[in-house]
């Protein structure tokens, strides 16, 4: 019979690589709790104008990458291709904004884009998102930096590079826009359809485009980062002194725009020469209007995505906290009984005591333990019962010595042996 397979883009994730994923999240929950953040966990449906009206009307996300469809009951409903928004949409709907000044926000979850799947790019993919609302001050951009490298540094990533750049506030934005509209108006034949669209709705979206010409196109125009007013160079100048007086190295890269509309002033990606073409792992900026826009209050905001299936390719070795694994090898009905008070002492203790199920022989149960990497494997039939003793073999030593076959002094007896 045919087998269903799974869909273009969406995939399973499992064995090493899960183990990756936790690790990953570990940390950076260990660095949010530090940094004084709380988690939230948001929809993953949400009505379609939320993403329309955040990320914007005229960029890749929202033009062309977006799960949306109708629900049955005719509402136009789309699978969340990014975090931000309902983030945003949470903090007003919950009140959060009128009950704390400062909101630091993580969540973990799954994001949703109809993207052209390859290497680190999939249509299901896992982001690890911070939010903070209620400030404004660079000292906080660079503060983000800084917990971010102090998470990459735990995980045992070296190489990568943070780029910076800032686009400017509506002001700066708006007075560039007239400038770069003339520029591009001069050459347009050249760009590609999209852009030609674009700098009629929304120029800025060029400086994104994947498009190899309209790169060299928009590598020679003027950049916005130049063209900046007074308090946005100052947010910026300030932003770099922190992470300087911090010991971080940035690069700044004046092309570095973001895919969606929302962004204002500071914007960063971080990059690894080690994933090839996808190779940003982790992206953000400031968002000073977003939620006013979303039709709450004049409260700025920041924050980040973690690609969390791209950053798991750079993660090499997992620091795990390393707990023996013992196994139970049991013969006869009457050995078997002992199987789960057994466990139940092993569990009370935090360890972990696997067996068999449906065992015939010794030397299968044996196999099997080897197979699974089992420490110690005790092993107990009718003989050991008469005698009351349990046989523990050292798997990697392959020595073995008895214990009394007692359910109570097993834990001690077992932790005076590997303790050694
Ligand atoms: P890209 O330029 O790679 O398409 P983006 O600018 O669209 O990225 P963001 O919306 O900023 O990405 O999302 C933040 C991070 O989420 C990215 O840096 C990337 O690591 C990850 N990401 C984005 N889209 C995908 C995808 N389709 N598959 C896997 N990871 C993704
Ligand atoms: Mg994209």
């Amino acid at each position: 019979m045919d087998r269903i397979k799974s869909l273009r883009g969406f995939r399973d994730i499992y064995g090493d690589e899960v183990k990756k994923f936790r690790y990953v999240e570990e940390v950076c929950r260990k660095y949010f709790n530090l940094f004084g953040y709380k988690e939230i966990i948001t929809p993953v449906l949400e009505n379609t104008g939320l993403f329309i009206r955040s990320i914007g009307e005229t960029t890749d996300i929202v033009e062309k990458e977006m799960f949306t469809f109708k629900d049955l009951s005719g509402e136009s409903v789309t699978m969340r291709p990014e975090a931000t928004a309902g983030i945003v949409r949470a903090y007003l709907e919950q009140g959060i904004f009128a009950k704390e000044r400062i909101s630091k926000l993580f969540s973990i979850g799954p994001m949703f884009r109809h993207e052209r799947p390859q290497k680190g790019r999939y249509r299901e993919f896992r982001q690890i998102d911070v939010e903070v609302f209620g400030i404004n001050d660079p000292m906080l951009d660079a503060e983000l930096i800084w917990m971010t490298t102090l998470i990459l540094k735990e995980i045992g990533l070296e190489n990568y590079t943070i780029e910076v750049n800032s686009v400017g506030c509506s002001d700066c934005r708006e007075h560039f826009r007239q400038m770069i509209v003339g520029y591009f108006e001069g050459i347009k034949d050249d760009l590609c359809e999209d852009c030609k669209r674009r700098l009629q709705r929304n120029p800025l979206r060029i400086f994104d485009c994947k498009n190899t010409k309209c790169k060299e196109i928009s590598a020679s125009s003027p950049f916005l980062f130049d063209h900046l007013c007074e308090p946005c160079k100052t947010h910026f100048n300030d932003f770099i002194r922190h992470l300087e007086s911090l010991g971080i190295k940035v690069n700044i890269n004046k092309r570095l725009v973001r895919g969606l509309d929302y962004y204002t002033g500071t914007v960063f990606e971080i990059v690894s020469q080690e994933l090839g073409s996808q190779n940003a792992f982790l992206a953000g900026g400031r968002y000073n209007n977003l939620v006013e826009s979303m039709g709450g209050p004049k409260v700025p905001g920041i924050g980040f995505a973690i690609g969390l299936d791209r950053l798991v390719l750079l993660v090499k070795e997992i620091k795990e906290k390393i707990t023996p694994v013992f196994f139970f090898a049991y013969l006869g009905e009457r050995a078997k009984k002992f199987i789960f008070p057994f466990m139940e002492e092993f569990i009370i203790n935090n360890l972990k005591l696997l067996y068999l199920p449906e065992a015939k022989s010794l030397k299968s149960q044996l196999r099997y333990a080897d197979s699974i990497r089992a420490d110690y494997v005790l092993i107990l039939g009718e003989d050991e019962i008469e005698k009351g003793i349990v046989i523990v073999r050292n798997m990697s030593k392959g020595n073995q010595l008895d214990i009394p076959l007692d359910v109570s002094t097993l834990i001690p007896n077992l932790q005076g042996l590997f303790e050694k």
